[in-house]
């Protein structure tokens, strides 16, 4: 069944979206979020475990004034100094990590008085001693029980939105893994908002088991034609060259349509997840000579082509993009 969050009850006015507004709550007077419901995103079999967190914001300023694209705070309390944890901070800023939204501005309840994540838990072991290690805050998150409050801050971030006139674009949506989150409230949106333009989301994940919100997507790729929703999973898919199928072979596959599209002033890229997901996408990109990317003094396509993912010049590459067209979220 389809959750009433993903489509607008017809009885239900459509709230507008809200201008960007930062900072709300800052460190120093973060907000007590009550936890409404969470559930698993990946599946039981999978090796990655996300989970999909509903906070109310009843009582704080941020009901209705925050934007997908956005991210919030959250303070881990009572998981740092604490040897389990073994990872020590001092200053209370450094202790809190940003989740993007994954919710529409509108919330689950078409108010803006609840906002969603979408979290992994980070779970390593440490080299030198060979103990298991847990994320600090993404495991808080995922333990939170229904009832529990978890302190936030925010909303930040204005580089990642939709435009003010969302439905007068095309978009192009690439993500890996968790990046998917604010996918999923932008395409609600636009939805929502009876958008006609074409919208492709090329989303890469290791396993089928961790496809988050896929019912969701295949939701709205049912009912929209314009609506181009691709999978890349790299441990169990093949690229033509018999490599790992990754975001950037999907993009290629599917090419001769977006070459086209990429083209258009009005259409627009973004980019988010895993950081390494660049060094695939870039490269394409020059490639196929998009317009959405310069190339930096002294460098050649083939050079690009050629980057090992730890050279300097990365950080020319990333300065060369169309900032107005091209937006990057990756960590
Ligand atoms: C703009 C932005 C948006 C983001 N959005 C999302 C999102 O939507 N969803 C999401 O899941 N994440 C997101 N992140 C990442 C998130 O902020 C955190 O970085 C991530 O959840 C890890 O935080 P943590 O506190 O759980 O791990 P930390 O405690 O910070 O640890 C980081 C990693 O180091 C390991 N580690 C810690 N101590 C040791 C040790 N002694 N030895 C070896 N390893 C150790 C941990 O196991 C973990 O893997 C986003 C980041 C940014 C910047």
């Amino acid at each position: 069944m389809i959750a009433s969050f993903i489509e607008k009850p017809a009885d239900l006015p459509l709230p507008p979206i809200p201008d960007t507004t930062v900072n709300l709550y800052r460190p120093k007077n973060p907000f007590p979020a009550k936890v409404l419901r969470k559930h698993r995103i990946t599946e039981s079999a999978s090796p990655n475990h996300c989970w999909h967190v509903v906070l109310s914001l009843e009582g704080s300023k941020m009901v209705g004034k925050y934007r997908i694209g956005q991210s919030v705070g959250v303070v881990p309390e009572g998981r740092f100094n604490d040897a389990e944890f073994n990872y020590v901070h001092t200053a209370l800023t450094d202790k809190i990590r940003l989740y993007s939204i994954a919710s529409a501005c509108w919330g689950d309840d078409w108010k803006g008085e609840t906002i969603s994540l979408c979290v992994k838990r980070e779970i390593t072991e440490d080299q030198s001693t060979g103990e298991l290690v847990l994320g600090a805050a993404s495991n808080f998150i995922c333990d939170a029980r229904p009832g529990d409050e978890m302190l936030i801050t925010g909303p930040v971030g204005k580089s990642f939105l939709l435009p003010d006139d969302p439905l007068n674009y095309n978009y192009v949506f690439a993500a890996t893994g968790t990046g998917i989150a604010p996918y999923l409230g932008m395409i609600i949106e636009l939805f929502n908002q009876g958008f006609e333009r074409e919208v492709w989301l090329v989303f890469g994940v290791p396993y089928s088991t961790d496809i988050m919100y896929d019912g969701e997507f295949r939701y709205f790729a049912n009912r929209h034609p314009n609506f181009h929703y691709v999978t890349a999973i790299s441990r169990e898919q093949y690229n033509p060259r018999g490599g790992k199928m990754y975001v950037q072979d999907r993009l290629e596959e599917h090419q001769n349509a977006l070459i086209p599209l990429l083209e258009k002033q009005d259409t627009l890229f973004y980019m988010c997840g895993l950081k390494g997901m660049e060094y695939g996408i870039y490269p394409w990109l020059y490639r196929i000579g998009s317009n959405l990317v310069n190339l930096p003094d002294g460098m050649t396509v083939e050079d690009i082509q050629q980057l090992p993912r730890d050279a300097s010049e990365w950080t020319k590459i990333e300065r060369s993009r169309d900032r107005r067209r091209f937006f990057k979220e990756t960590y």
